[in-house]
């Protein structure tokens, strides 16, 4: 009994380690990782009642299934890390429709994709309801900056949810057509040439 307690707590602390570890890596991974490691978990604990409660194996064994338990999470990590590797995972900013956007990469999902002021580097806030003559249809957002006395920075068609959704598409067409690397490349040559000054 207190054999099985001992690697139940052995398992436990092997995988909060490696948990851990991962977490502390990738944040946007966090979710993912926490529900495959309950899913991961659940499955364990059923494993360990339905094989041991009823048959009782010699310690080795236990050992080595205990071992080959983990090996579900090093896939997990590895593809982790695969997805996070990618070169596009640098392009997270660009000047698209006269103002700036900045957004973050999970594989190749764009996440938390907003624009900022290109004078101010202010937050912009939105209105999308500009309607024309044919309704939501014909509806515009206008990308706005409080601090430039609410100038209108960019505008573009549809209601807020289209207007992202073509930034999206632009920002996935530049990754397609390898685009987004000329743009790293100037703005590293930029960036190496004011700190040589
Ligand atoms: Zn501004």
């Amino acid at each position: 009994m207190a054999n099985k307690k001992l690697h139940t707590i052995v398992i436990g602390v092997i995988i909060a380690v490696i948990g851990g570890f991962i977490l502390s890596l990738i944040e946007p991974a966090k979710n993912l990782f926490l529900s495959l490691l309950s899913t991961f978990w659940n499955s364990v604990l059923w494993m360990w009642e339905a094989l041991f409660s009823s048959y009782g194996l010699p310690g080795w064994a236990l050992l080595i299934l205990s071992f080959l338990a983990l090996f579900p999470l090093f896939d997990v990590f590895q593809l982790i890390m695969k997805k996070n590797s990618q070169p596009h995972f640098e392009y997270v900013r660009d000047y698209l429709h006269k103002v700036n956007w900045e957004w973050r990469w999970f594989g190749d999902q764009i996440l938390d994709l907003w624009c900022y002021c290109p004078s101010c580097s202010g937050v912009l806030i939105f209105n999308d309801s500009d309607r024309g003559p044919y309704g939501v249809g014909d509806a515009k957002t206008h990308f706005i900056c409080e601090h430039c006395d609410h100038q209108t920075k960019s505008t573009i068609p549809g209601v807020e949810s289209q207007a992202l959704g073509l930034i999206e598409r632009e920002i996935h067409r530049k990754v397609k057509t390898k685009e987004y690397k000329a743009l790293l490349e100037t703005r590293a040559a930029l960036e190496t040439n004011s700190n040589n000054r």
